[in-house]
């Protein structure tokens, strides 16, 4: 008897049945330390609303790979149920199929009496008490509000941060998330929700994992290799949720705007200023605060040679070391039993139109600048005594045009230290990054010209 029902065929636990299924996506699950594939994951949903996940093993995969295609119906004979996968779940069932030499696969009509997605949204407020739990990835569905600028770290990985916004009630509460898509596999990078003319652009992300770490109320979630993001597909709570934010925003007179670009994206933007240099000098930090985020853009005029540009670290928290008497020995850890690394820091001298400072960047940032790991550096340099001289990489920094998110803090102004820790950075230059808005201002130049 053939059935449509995942769960009669879990309840059967017999390897002779028949089942017709879709196929909703099929990922590959990727070795991140070698870049090879573990196994091939099928997500399959029935008749019934449900839905479970199968494993292809490299050894079946030329096998049944070519008869599965993504959204594509199939009737199924002689399969095995077996235990699924008990972490980092992309369907939350403790049993998958498994595919034997007995196994069957016949494409079927498509009536479409299968739901063509099937996902287990969690509502933004609830994604924060996740932070931590592995058991099962996150789908969640929210508008695209901000797009920031591809990064691309020196390991060839290129990153991409979104905020998204499932805001029903815009003037009440303002829940939104910062989505991460990363792309470990070095294939590029897309979210784009359709044209900037598109009044009403909505995505729906899936499989998204949140990292261990809280920054006070607001969780984000990071991609994995089971992420994959769907742009206005028809999906009843999506088409809900655009129903109801343009109703909200409507009420409120509002029209609902396109994604911005934007350098940095962060839940609390509205927080950074983008400033000028002299206004940085003059900077004077609110009282029951005691640091100050901003932005500038600025042109890198210098490499100061002073402390070098790197650090002696301790290899477990990453803290400056210094060696007394020849060894060394961490405050922070209270021990001498580290290896000691090189990290950078970089103190650069920074010009736009207002004036000049100068600003610290410290490994993360400094790398992404610099496109090369330090340990790279440090191995072609060879000689220690090299170490003293400023690398071609590092002075390569001098020329480029950034935008740096830095943090001013107390002991800036009370010590009147214009050394400024940069916390974010993003090339203006770097092909490929240009925001519309640069588009617009160029016209406007042009314009400005012809006149
Ligand atoms: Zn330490």
């Amino acid at each position: 008897m053939p059935t449509n029902a995942i769960l009669t065929a879990l309840q059967r636990k017999t390897d002779t049945q028949r089942i017709q299924l879709r196929v909703g996506r099929i990922w590959e699950a990727i070795n991140r330390n070698n870049k090879t594939v573990l196994h091939t994951n099928v997500e399959f949903m029935d008749q019934q609303g449900g839905h479970i996940l199968a494993i292809i093993r490299n050894n079946q995969r030329t096998l049944i790979m070519p008869q599965l295609k993504e959204q594509s119906v199939y009737d199924i004979s002689n399969f095995k149920i077996v235990p699924g996968p008990s972490t980092y779940r992309s369907v939350d069932m403790d049993m998958a199929i498994n595919f034997f030499y007995k196994t069957t696969i016949q494409e079927a009509e498509d009536n479409n009496s299968i739901p063509h997605y099937k996902f287990e949204l969690q509502p933004f407020h609830r994604v924060k008490d996740l932070v931590g739990r592995v058991k099962n990835l996150i789908d969640v569905i929210g508008m695209v509000t901000t797009i920031g600028r591809l990064e691309k770290r020196s390991n060839g990985v290129e990153k991409l941060d979104v905020a998204l916004t499932d805001d029903r009630l815009v003037a009440a509460f303002n829940y939104s998330l910062l989505a991460t898509v990363c792309n470990p596999n070095q294939k590029s990078v897309s979210v784009s929700g359709g044209s900037r003319q598109q009044r009403t652009i909505t995505t729906l992300c899936s499989h998204y994992w949140t990292p261990g770490k809280k920054i006070l109320d607001k969780a984000s979630l990071s991609s994995t290799d089971a992420t994959k993001t769907f742009f206005n597909i028809e999906y009843e709570p999506l088409n809900d949720l655009k129903k109801s934010l343009s109703d909200s925003s409507g009420s409120n007179g509002a029209r609902l705007l396109p994604p911005a670009t934007v350098h940095f994206v962060a839940t609390d933007e509205k927080d950074v200023q983008q400033i000028h240099i002299k206004d940085v000098l003059e900077m004077k930090i609110p009282s029951g605060k005691d640091q100050v985020r901003c932005l500038c853009t600025a042109t890198i005029t210098e490499i100061l040679y002073g402390n070098g540009w790197l650090y002696n670290c301790c290899s477990i928290c990453a803290r400056a070391v210094h060696p007394t008497e020849g060894k060394y020995y961490c405050n922070a850890c209270n021990d001498t039993n580290f290896t000691v690394s090189q990290r950078y820091r970089v103190v650069a001298r920074i010009k736009d139109d207002t004036g000049t400072t100068t600003v610290t960047l410290f490994n993360k940032e400094a790398e992404q600048l610099i496109g090369v790991p330090i340990q790279k550096i440090i191995t072609e340099m060879g000689e220690p005594s090299h170490m003293d001289k400023i690398p071609a990489p590092v002075a390569n920094l001098i020329g480029k045009l950034c935008a740096f998110q830095i943090k001013i803090n107390n002991y800036n102004i009370t010590h009147g230290c214009e050394e400024y820790t940069v916390t974010r950075v993003s090339e203006c230059s770097a092909a490929g990054t240009k925001s519309p808005n640069t588009v617009d201002a160029a016209q406007k130049n042009k314009k400005n010209r012809l006149e």
